[in-house]
């Protein structure tokens, strides 16, 4: 209905309520869609009415109405007016109706579509020179960094780049100025998201951890300290020293032997076995043969998820390390270094968690270097992490490390795309502009 039209009805509607001889009840039948034809007029309005009350409300008058006799040809007209005017609220709030439903059908399409309009932001894209513009967009962006305090790791499994990159020969600790400074830094900007100490080590291999969690609960105590563990060295007491260090939040992998492939049934029993020794209570969340099984529970309040996956069908190929069935060339585009920052033993920070600068392959894909003399806003906002933000954004062939990862994709369609279509073209011309 065009606005001319609706002007014309509001205004027919308002010298109606002036007429001799209306009753209060029809007056506020025309007061009512007086409101509604209004409402029609300017939908994005914060006053804006829902369909439904007016429809219920408005249906009540005219009943009243239609079971009168009229006394004026007014109220004939109104009444005519009113039960077309109806008719299309009926018609919008159905189509309201159908097009929620459709929406939860595709649900997680538009969460993406909602992610990708919304998480990736023009200034990602360009290095940011202010220390406090850089903290700024540390602070409104990053929900994870993710810190490997020493390098050490018991296993060689197949899925990992472990398994040809030496981690078992030796510990290589992180200095400590740079953990305290990373710290720091942290504390500076009342940090209260997730810091993950995992990586490629085993983090439950050196009882240092629970000296690196002290600090972490002293310096930022409004973060989640979580670690992702294969849970070799886990057992019940170093669960309790665990959670009076500051650890809030645990993932166990169950993992069969170094070169052996997924078995479901196997992967359950040593799910369970675990569950014995740990003697929590768990419940079950997730159990899809051949594919993942997973089960949650709690200690005090310490969330803790254990599971086990199968990595041919949901591994990733660790920037071309690893051979997995499921690579495949990469469109989509990546958050990772959007939201998340990772930092190696030797105070290496990479843009996500597939990459790692003992990989002579990976080394060129740096974005900083921990020290006193720089901080972890100045490596987020710098030229190196936007030059990678720029390279992940739209549905387009990504390249390099990123070539076949399938690391947490998002399916084109026609909402996701037109999600990055405004800053796939803002990261397009800035890729055309040579960096100074
Ligand atoms: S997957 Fe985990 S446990 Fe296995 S080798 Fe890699 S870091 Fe170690
Ligand atoms: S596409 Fe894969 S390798 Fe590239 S940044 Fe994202 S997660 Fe890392």
């Amino acid at each position: 209905m065009s606005v001319d039209i609706l002007n014309q009805v509001g205004q027919n509607l308002s010298n109606l309520s002036h007429v001799d001889g209306t009753s209060e009840l029809e007056k506020e039948a025309i007061k009512l869609l007086l409101l509604y034809v209004q409402n029609l007029q300017s939908p994005d309005q914060k006053k804006h009415i829902s369909g439904d009350v007016l429809i219920n409300e408005a249906r009540q008058f005219l009943e009243a109405l239609s079971n009168r006799e009229y006394e004026s040809s007014e109220l004939q007209i109104l009444h005519k007016a009113a039960r077309k005017e109806i008719g299309t609220l009926r018609r919008k709030v159905m189509a309201e109706r159908l097009q929620k439903a459709k929406l939860q059908q595709t649900n997680s399409v538009l969460r993406q579509a909602y992610i990708l309009s919304t998480e990736m932001r023009d200034e990602h894209l360009s290095a940011i020179n202010d220390l406090a513009s850089a903290k700024e967009l540390f602070i409104t962006s990053v929900t994870m960094v993710e810190i490997e305090v020493f390098s050490y790791c018991n296993r060689v499994c197949w899925f990992c780049p472990n398994a040809t990159h030496d981690r078992r020969s030796s510990n290589h600790h992180m200095k400590h100025d740079t953990y305290i400074k990373i710290l720091e830094d942290l504390r500076s900007c009342n940090y209260n998201k997730r810091i993950s100490f995992s990586r490629y080590n085993e983090p439950l291999a050196d009882k240092s951890i629970l000296d690196r969690l002290s600090e972490a609960r002293e310096y930022i105590p409004n973060a989640t300290l979580h670690i992702n563990t294969n849970g070799d060295y886990l057992n019940r007491d170093y669960l309790f020293d665990l959670y009076n260090a500051g650890l809030r939040a645990l993932n166990i992998q169950i993992y069969l032997n170094n070169e052996e492939k997924y078995e479901h049934e196997r992967v359950r029993q040593k799910l369970e076995r675990k569950i014995r020794e740990l003697g929590l209570e768990f419940s079950g969340v997730k159990d899809i043969p051949d594919t993942w099984i997973e089960v949650t529970a709690r200690y005090h309040d310490m969330k803790i998820r254990m599971y086990g996956r199968n990595f041919d069908k949901n591994g990733c190929d660790r920037g071309g390390t690893v051979e997995v069935e499921s690579k495949a060339p990469r469109t989509s585009p990546c958050r990772s270094p959007f939201y998340h920052m990772y930092i190696d033993y030797n105070g290496a920070v990479m843009p996500c968690c597939n990459v790692r600068s003992d990989i002579p392959e990976h080394s060129q894909c740096k974005v900083g270097l921990m020290s006193n003399e720089t901080s972890l806003f100045e490596i987020y906002a710098g030229e190196k992490a936007s030059s990678w933000r720029r390279a992940m954004i739209g549905f387009r062939d990504k390249k390099g490390v990123c070539k076949n990862c399938n690391f947490k994709e998002f399916t084109d369609t026609p909402e996701t795309r037109a999600a990055q279509n405004r800053i796939l073209k803002i990261a397009t011309d800035l890729e055309r502009v040579p960096s100074t």
